[in-house]
């Protein structure tokens, strides 16, 4: 996650700034009457979750989405990621950190995260533009304020400081040492996208000579405006996740889905402004996740439909927006729409939105 984009990555309700009105964020305030009715049609969609038996424990809803109600967050549930047998040298570095945290030791069970962080980091890509360079434990910086579901965060307001040190820049939640190491190394991976789009930004700034050159803080503004940060950038991060996919626990695949399909659906509705580079296309990405999707098994196909149905109800797009994705990725949208328990979900779902079956099967 970016700065801005940091607690984009699902589940968003879970920012503080946004709880305190759960589901009736920026997407419902002032929307238009396609998305106040898709609100009222998600209290019916989700009793129909609920009868069915779809109702996990854990409940969170992203605040982008148009539905606000309890029960349709819980059926937008992130799924508490079912434990599985990593690495051995990875579950003991998770032991080491447990039995530290058991007996009271912080210190000790930092010490331990941080040194566990350090060695995944081996097993991240590093993306052009970003050279090379493998932390030290006393480089992986903890933050308990960024939650377990957001990962971390590369924070630009640390760059002046260090504009060289990029793990400087980056800070990560401890709880990252109960998910597996795969989830670690796709995490990192996911960060080094945004130290390379802040590398460039940086660049540009340092090159900038002009009298009234402004401050870092107002030179970053443009490029942190929220569509562009939660499309096109946070979906070139995303999509890195990809790679690491088929070694994530199961909840962490969906997870990791929905960070993939959210910002492809932000990335769709996306118009730049003339003259801005957008970091990569949904139609890039789109190829990218049909060639998986063709390649993977059935349990991880019914997660990315699954995932698919979930981002476009998180998201809340216009119209045509909801068309386009389900058009460009229907065998996603297809395999999740197979699902006959949620299927009346989708269906009331597309009749909310005026959307028939010849507009995109
Ligand atoms: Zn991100």
């Amino acid at each position: 996650m970016s700065e801005s984009a940091d607690r984009l990555r699902m589940p968003a309700s879970r920012r503080a700034d946004t709880r305190s009105v759960p589901g009736v964020g920026a997407a419902v305030e002032g929307a238009p009457k396609a998305q106040r009715d898709q609100q009222r049609i998600g209290n019916q969609a989700a009793q129909l979750l609920v009868r069915s038996g779809h109702v996990p424990a854990e409940v969170v809803l992203g605040h982008r989405s148009a539905l606000g109600n309890q029960a349709v967050q819980r059926l937008l549930q992130v799924q508490r990621q079912s434990p599985v047998a990593p690495a051995s040298s990875w579950a003991s570095r998770r032991s080491a950190v447990r039995a530290a945290r058991a007996r009271g030791d912080g210190p000790e069970a930092d010490r331990l995260t941080r040194d566990a962080i350090a060695a995944a980091a081996t097993g991240a890509t590093y993306p052009a533009g970003v050279p090379r360079r493998l932390p030290t434990p006393g480089d992986i910086r903890l933050d308990p304020k960024i939650t377990a579901d957001a990962h971390a965060q590369t924070r630009p307001k640390d760059i002046p400081a260090h504009p060289t040190d990029y793990w400087r820049w980056l800070s990560f939640t401890p709880e990252l040492i109960s998910g597996t190491e795969a989830q670690v190394q796709s995490v990192i991976t996911h960060e080094l996208v945004h130290v390379a789009q802040f590398t460039a930004i940086w660049k540009s700034f340092e090159q900038d000579t002009s009298p009234g050159k402004p401050s870092w803080e107002e030179f970053l503004k443009p490029y942190q405006l929220r569509k562009r940060v939660e499309g096109p950038e946070e979906l070139q991060a995303h999509v890195t996740s990809l790679d690491f996919l088929n070694r994530l626990a199961p909840g962490e695949q969906v997870i990791a889905l929905r960070g993939v399909f959210s910002s492809y659906v932000s990335t769709v509705a996306y118009v730049p402004p003339a003259g801005e580079a957008v970091a990569i296309t949904a139609a890039e990405v789109g190829s990218k996740v049909l060639a998986y999707f063709a390649g993977a098994g059935g349990a991880v196909r019914q997660r990315m439909g699954a995932a698919l149905w979930w981002s476009l109800i998180d998201v809340g797009p216009a119209r045509a927006t909801f068309i386009a994705v389900l058009r460009e990725l229907r065998p996603v949208a297809l395999a999740g729409y197979a699902d006959p328990a949620v299927r009346p979900v989708y269906d009331e779902l597309l009749q909310a939105e005026g959307i028939v079956q010849k507009d995109w099967r």
